[in-house]
């Protein structure tokens, strides 16, 4: 350890110890040592810029630290579990920062999805109606003037269909549903 590394600094009646040693990188979260509690104490690091003003007076400092150096021969574990906790908290910050950028994105794509004509979801539909059964999606084109199918309702989802989808399979030439069915998935 080097001492002359060490800092401390006063809160109120107070005295605490920053080791350079102990602390986290990353962490908002500042290790110290209470001289007077001779426990570990965790500071929000921006609480402690207000509050905490550094000892003037060298021979108080020096004997907080020398209390300290004392104190971690037997007690460096103490230290090493706030450590322990303190790059937990940093994992699991990142991990929920990720999960909500995860859900946030999600609901941009809902959002999108149901912004989107009939037409466009259904095409969207049609895609994943043959992902969903391993096949090559072969894709749409407009409803063309002759439509060699015609039926009222659609096999798959029971539906009427929906008049306002004007695009068909390129493949079956089927008017496509808004669930995405098509004559290429009837009779499987
Ligand atoms: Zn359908
Ligand atoms: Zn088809």
């Amino acid at each position: 350890m080097n001492s002359s590394a060490l800092w401390v600094g006063q809160k109120g009646t107070e005295l605490l110890v920053h080791d350079p040693d102990a602390q986290v990188a990353g962490s908002d979260l500042v290790v110290l040592w209470n001289k007077t509690t001779q426990e570990v104490e965790l500071y929000n690091r921006d609480i402690l810029r207000k509050n905490v003003a550094t000892v003037s007076d060298s021979r108080v400092s020096d004997e907080a630290i020398s209390l300290y150096s004392a104190w971690l021969v037997n007690f460096k574990s103490l230290l090493d579990e706030e450590r322990v906790y303190l790059v937990k908290r940093i994992e699991n910050e990142k991990r929920e920062k990720i999960e909500k950028e995860e859900r946030e994105r999600q609901k941009i794509e809902r959002e999108k999805l149901e912004n989107l004509s009939h037409t466009e979801r259904a095409q969207i539909h049609h895609g994943a109606f043959f992902e969903r059964r391993g096949l090559k999606n072969p894709g749409v084109r407009p409803r063309g003037m002759l439509t060699r199918h015609r039926v009222t309702h659609c096999y798959s989802c029971k539906h009427p269909l929906d008049n306002s989808i004007d695009i068909e399979c390129v493949a079956c030439g089927w008017i496509i549903c808004g669930c995405g069915a098509c004559g290429c998935g009837y009779g499987l």
